[in-house]
């Protein structure tokens, strides 16, 4: 390939809620010009559309039903990610924590994962300039080809209180206990759980400041581009 036309590198980076997947993937997808795609949004966006329907979450049947109802636009721009419902921007009602207790259980409904799976892989396929994805399934499942895998990793505590130092006013056992639930919903379902793809990189991120974690991520994506030309 040419010097001329840089290549349409394709980033999978999974990992477990609070281990700066987000902060890390739009950091990297920004520095290197690439598209960013946050799926955790998406499957927040069709949690609040089913809370805000009176769908009842703890019914899978009502859930698979509804699935195919509401409309998920994602905005890929890294400096300023967007996630609309049915055309309404629903970017801070998908971060209560009624939506985070109730997300797993809504996402591991298999209509609801083909259905958002086959939007990912459509915005991935029409990023032209390269994307990086982030999420849970997306090196095993929704990008299986992926350029580059990275699973990123941190203890518990480190996980905690990251996310507790997000969420103004949050205790931190509490957002312990709830991070730990989630874990452990999203790595046991059936369908595309939460895991490491065999040929991922794994990053622990307990002991490396945000700033490392993403030189670190860069210099994968380099080296993978490098090859890739
Ligand atoms: O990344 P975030 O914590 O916002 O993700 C919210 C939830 O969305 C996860 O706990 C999980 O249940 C679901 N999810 C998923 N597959 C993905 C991304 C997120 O099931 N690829």
């Amino acid at each position: 390939m040419s010097d001329t036309v840089e290549s349409a590198v394709i980033v999978a980076i999974d990992g477990p809620a609070g281990t700066g997947k987000s902060s890390t993937s739009k950091a990297v997808a920004a520095a290197l010009g690439l598209r960013y795609l946050d799926t955790g949004a998406q499957y927040r966006a069709i949690t609040w559309w089913m809370i805000a329907n009176g769908v009842d979450t703890a019914d899978p049947a009502a859930i698979a039903t509804a699935a195919g109802k509401p409309v998920i636009v994602s905005g890929t721009d890294p400096a300023a990610p967007t996630i609309a419902v049915d055309g309404e921007d629903v970017s801070a009602p998908i971060r209560t924590q009624e939506v985070s207790a109730k997300v797993s259980a809504v996402s591991a409904v298999p209509e609801v994962r083909s259905r958002i799976t086959a939007l990912q892989r459509s915005i991935a396929a029409e990023a032209r300039g390269g994307i990086v994805v982030e999420g849970r399934d997306i090196g095993t499942t929704v990008l299986p080809d992926a350029h580059l895998k990275v699973f990123l990793t941190a203890s518990p505590e480190a996980r905690a209180a990251r996310r507790t130092a997000e969420l103004a006013g949050a205790d931190l056992a509490a957002t312990r206990e709830a991070l730990i639930k989630r874990d452990a919903a999203d790595s046991s379902r059936k369908t595309s759980p939460l895991a490491k793809a065999d040929d991922a990189v794994e990053v622990d991120t307990t002991e490396l400041t945000l700033t490392q974690v993403v030189a670190r991520v860069t210099e994968l994506v380099e080296q993978r581009r490098t090859a890739l030309r």
